[in-house]
């Protein structure tokens, strides 16, 4: 703090430092109380994305996406107030309402399409780390009578870092015997390690939108997504390619036997009645 203080001007800055340090607690206790009563009033909601399969254009699947219609900051994507609630341990709860809300709103799609419908719901390093998660998700299951297989867990490279490889096994195990599947999401963003995806029980990878957006520029850049491509394979670990924004990334992707896509090309985040109307359609 003194260093910071020093930097910004001595005595002045020191004072400057406390006021901005005040603002920010103010402001933050402030989005947390507002956070709580979101979640007690139910005043969050989850779109859903849809996952096509690449070589068909045939809905597979939807990614929940949750957002906040703020009453005075207007429509919060999860990037303004997830890491606050991962910061504050309200991911916990929001976690366990989102996860519960997708398979609930999930539970009818298979039969109303006449095929299998996955949901994919994006799970936190701390619920992941939490010693009752396994419980909650297998309490879900339970309560909306999903078929497990049709659920998938989506957690990120750096969620499993502080791990050693065993612990996050067991963990992942743990939920793999529930019957769900496992995504590792945003992959390649991190500090990708090969050596997770052969050690751990991982179905799905998702290849990040940064990656996608580099096929169509260089050769490289679709090099290199093929070459994920071919070790997944070998792992037999399905792939999502997210944000296809374009036809000729859709097209690059399925030369090169990406199996599954998503993104704004095929559809937008929606909400739960949209997807209702969009089942059994081919984009
Ligand atoms: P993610 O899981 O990688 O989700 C994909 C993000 O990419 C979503 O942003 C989606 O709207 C966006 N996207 C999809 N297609 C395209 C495209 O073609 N182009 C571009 N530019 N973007 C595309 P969103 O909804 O803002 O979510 C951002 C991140 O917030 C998610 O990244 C995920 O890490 C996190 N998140 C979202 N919902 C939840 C949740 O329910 N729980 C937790 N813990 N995290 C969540
Ligand atoms: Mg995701
Ligand atoms: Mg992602
Ligand atoms: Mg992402």
């Amino acid at each position: 703090l003194a260093l910071y203080a020093a930097k910004r001007g001595g005595k002045h800055g020191w004072r400057q430092y406390e006021n901005e340090l005040h603002e920010e607690i103010v402001r933050r206790a402030a989005v947390r109380a507002s956070l709580d009563r979101a979640i007690a009033e139910h005043d969050i909601r989850l779109d859903y994305q849809p996952v096509v399969e690449l070589d068909g254009g045939r809905v597979v699947g939807f990614e929940a996406l949750v957002r906040w219609p703020h009453p005075e900051h207007g429509l919060l994507l999860p990037d303004r107030f997830i890491p606050l609630a991962e910061e504050t341990g309200q991911i916990v709860p929001l976690g366990r309402w989102i996860l519960r809300q997708a398979l609930q709103e999930a539970a009818g799609w298979s039969a109303r399409s006449g095929d299998d419908i996955w949901v994919a719901v994006n799970v936190s390093a701390q619920q992941f780390a939490d010693r009752g998660f396994a419980d909650v998700v297998a309490t879900a299951l339970h309560a909306f009578d999903i078929e497990p297989a049709l659920v998938v867990l989506e957690l990120t490279e750096s969620s499993l870092l502080p791990y050693e490889g065993d612990k996050a096994r067991k963990i992942l195990g743990g939920l793999k015997d529930l019957g769900v599947r496992i995504a590792l999401d945003d992959f390649g963003t991190g500090f990708s390690s090969l050596s997770h995806l052969s050690e751990l029980p991982v179905d799905i990878l998702k290849i990040d939108k940064s990656f996608v957006a580099r096929i169509t520029e260089s050769p490289d850049g679709l090099a290199l997504v093929e070459g994920i491509v071919r070790i997944a394979e070998a792992l037999r670990i399905s792939v999502v390619a997210e944000g296809i924004e374009a036809r000729d990334q859709w097209a690059a992707l399925k030369g090169i036997g990406c199996d599954f896509g998503q993104g704004f090309l095929f559809g937008r985040p929606m909400n739960a009645d949209s997807v209702h109307e969009l089942l059994g359609s081919v984009l």
